[in-house]
């Protein structure tokens, strides 16, 4: 039995443990990977204290940290299920496994929605993005397509076209975002809008060379040559597990107020998963150090 139990490696999580382990709890640090995701990026440039540093040196800054502490970690398992015990909550993995602890950090983020085609994987991290406000400058000059048609992409789509060559939308339906937006965005001069067009590949050699769309119904095919392909889908928070133990909102995050707290006693939450609003690595660190002080002091007074 843990006294706490800290789901999700990210920076919420990160963050959440360096404060348990300063208050000197018996922390597990349970998590899928490390790092969460920054790994999906290149270089991060608005984390205080670092100008610009690459998203691999400052997970293992992070993970550098924790580990000077006895913290247990175990990565590389999923947590299918949070569910509540006597005298705490217990986690079950995909692996079969399962935690208890008496409180919960429960820090698992989001996931960029993919799309799913040849390419993607492939040139994730070299031209292939899905966060046009962290990695848009990467792209200055440079030609870009961005795929969807809602407010995550008609808005990287504004902020593109101030620094990209030419921004290409391509979106599998009539642009849904919000029409002050998308009005503003129809009278930039260097963008193309590909309206029902679907991607069907990504291709290049070291970096992204070119995009390949399909007209949904007249099924033409078109390549466009483009160096960076921004994802603008959605993302979905990972909030499965604890479906059944906290009322999700209708985004399927888990609501918490100003300090973490779910409204189930003992269970915390904190970063891209909660309703918290903007999803940043600051943010999601400062969070999770709430949420950790937070059940820092429920464990006091309920143990
Ligand atoms: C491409 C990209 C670029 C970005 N660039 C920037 C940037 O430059 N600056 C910035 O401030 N923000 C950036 N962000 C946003 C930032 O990365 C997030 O806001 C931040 O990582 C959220 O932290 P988190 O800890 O809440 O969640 P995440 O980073 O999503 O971490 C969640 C953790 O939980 C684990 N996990 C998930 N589900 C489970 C489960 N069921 N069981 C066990 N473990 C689980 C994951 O493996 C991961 O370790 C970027 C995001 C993306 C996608």
């Amino acid at each position: 039995m843990y006294e706490i139990m800290i789901i999700g490696a990210g920076p919420a999580g990160l963050s959440a443990a360096v404060y348990a382990a300063r208050k000197q709890l018996k922390t597990l640090l349970l998590s899928s990977d490390i790092g969460g995701q920054m790994n999906w990026t290149m270089g991060i440039e608005n984390y205080l204290g670092y100008q610009f540093i690459t998203a691999s040196e400052l997970i293992s800054k992070f993970h550098q940290q924790i580990s000077q502490f006895p913290i247990d970690q175990k990565t590389g398992e999923k947590v299918t299920l949070v569910s509540r015990t006597e005298d705490g909550f217990e986690a079950t993995t995909d692996t079969g496994e399962k935690y208890q602890a008496k409180a919960v950090v429960f820090a698992t983020g989001k996931q960029s929605r993919r799309l799913d085609v040849p390419g993607e994987t492939t040139f994730t991290g070299k031209g292939v993005t899905y966060c046009s406000v962290c990695d848009g400058p990467l792209f200055a000059g440079m030609p870009v397509a961005i795929v969807g048609g809602g407010n995550s992409a008609v808005q990287a789509a504004l902020d593109m076209v101030k620094i990209a060559k030419n921004v290409t939308i391509i979106s599998l339906t009539k642009l849904t975002a919000d029409p002050i937006l998308a009005n503003k965005l129809l009278q930039e001069k260097n963008l193309d809008i590909y309206i029902e067009y679907k991607v069907t590949k990504i291709e290049g050699q070291q970096l992204v060379k070119q995009v390949t769309m399909e007209d949904v119904k007249s099924k033409k095919v078109r390549i466009l040559d483009v160096s960076g392909v921004f994802i603008e889908i959605g993302l979905i928070p990972n909030s499965d597990a604890v479906k059944e133990l906290v009322k999700l909102n209708s985004a399927g995050e888990v609501p918490v107020n100003c300090s973490g707290e779910t409204g189930v006693p003992g269970f915390f939450a904190a970063g891209d998963v909660t309703d918290v609003p903007e999803k940043q690595i600051v943010i999601a660190a400062g969070e999770g150090a709430k949420a950790a002080l937070r059940a820092h002091r429920f464990l006091q007074m309920n143990t």
